[in-house]
């Protein structure tokens, strides 16, 4: 049986996997820090190379991506935090290296695919996928195809407008769902609030985390709720404009932020049913959380390494 090495670069670290075809059980899988001694692709290959088993034929290896990029030339446009990956060929740089077939995709497009095939979306040809954490992306699986666009740049999903001049987007742009939903933005928007004098008992935590806000929520802390309630109404109007847009079977939502639990679920409900233009987008709709947690960016690169070539 031949074997697919997925990789999966994210902000702090990159993995790898080797995985017999037929088989979601890595036969290796190795880590290593995605800044440190040397270039991060010199970091990568040796990676691909300390998990390359012996004795075994690889047929390809795919890789999973924090940044916008063309699957089709294989080239990265920009990737946040890695020095030198501006227009970087990565694809065929790597295909140079090893000599066998590379693929990439972004980490969000990747993470929705492998939902689909190993996780919540399973059995669904219409699937939208949206992880929150700290930024906010995802991807569409329509009629049983990875939605791409012509450069590979379709469904960022964390980039529409939802609040006109709003605050600052991390791409730049103002108002953005990113910029009102995301661990970030939520920490941001308590930070201020306790400013201005709201009362709340995160007011002396020294550093302040997505996660103790939705601690404090479920300990009943007034401010808590209301950020939670607030990034999910934001959420839910994005979200009524992506049924309109893909009319999906489900709903899958991912990310850190994603676990705040009813906090955050039942304001996106709420917003749904509020913002959506006719409620048959929610007949038989599921909203379920994603099903692969860490492993999302390496399954859905597996995902894409099982598919044919074209
Ligand atoms: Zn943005």
């Amino acid at each position: 049986m031949s074997i697919i090495i997925a990789v999966d670069v994210g902000g702090t670290q990159i993995r790898a996997a080797a995985y017999r075809r037929g088989s979601l059980e890595p036969v290796e899988m190795q880590r290593t820090p995605t800044r440190g001694e040397g270039a991060a692709f010199e970091r990568m290959c040796t990676l691909i190379q300390s998990i390359w088993p012996e004795h075994e034929v690889v047929e390809k290896i795919v890789v999973a991506l924090p940044g916008p990029l063309n699957p089709e030339s294989g080239v990265i446009f920009s990737a946040p935090n890695i020095p030198g990956w501006e227009n970087y060929p990565i694809g065929p740089e790597l295909e140079k290296r090893f000599g066998i077939p590379v693929r990439i995709g972004n980490d969000a497009n990747l993470a929705a695919l492998g939902e689909w095939r190993f996780g919540a979306g399973q059995g669904h040809h219409h699937v939208l996928y949206m992880t929150i954490s700290t930024g906010i992306g995802g991807g569409v699986i329509n009629n049983g195809r990875l939605l791409l666009g012509t450069r590979g740049l379709a469904t960022e999903v964390g980039h529409v407008t939802v609040l006109p001049d709003g605050p600052m987007c991390g791409c730049g742009q103002r108002g953005h769902l990113e910029a009102l939903a995301s661990g970030p933005a939520i920490t941001l928007y308590v930070k201020e609030q306790m400013a201005g004098g709201a009362v709340s008992s995160l007011k002396n935590k020294e550093s302040l985390s997505a996660r103790d806000i939705s601690e404090a929520a479920a300990q009943g802390d007034e401010l808590a709720i209301q950020a939670l309630a607030r990034a999910g109404t934001y959420i839910g109007q994005a979200l009524a404009s992506f049924l309109h847009l893909f009319n999906p079977s489900v709903v899958i939502l991912g990310g850190g932020v994603s676990f705040s639990g009813k906090f955050l679920l039942e304001p996106v409900k709420e917003s749904l049913q509020k913002h959506v233009m006719d409620k048959s987008y929610l007949q038989e709709l599921r909203i379920a959380n994603a099903a692969l947690g860490d492993n999302a960016g390496l399954m859905g690169a597996l995902a894409l390494g099982l598919l044919p070539d074209n």
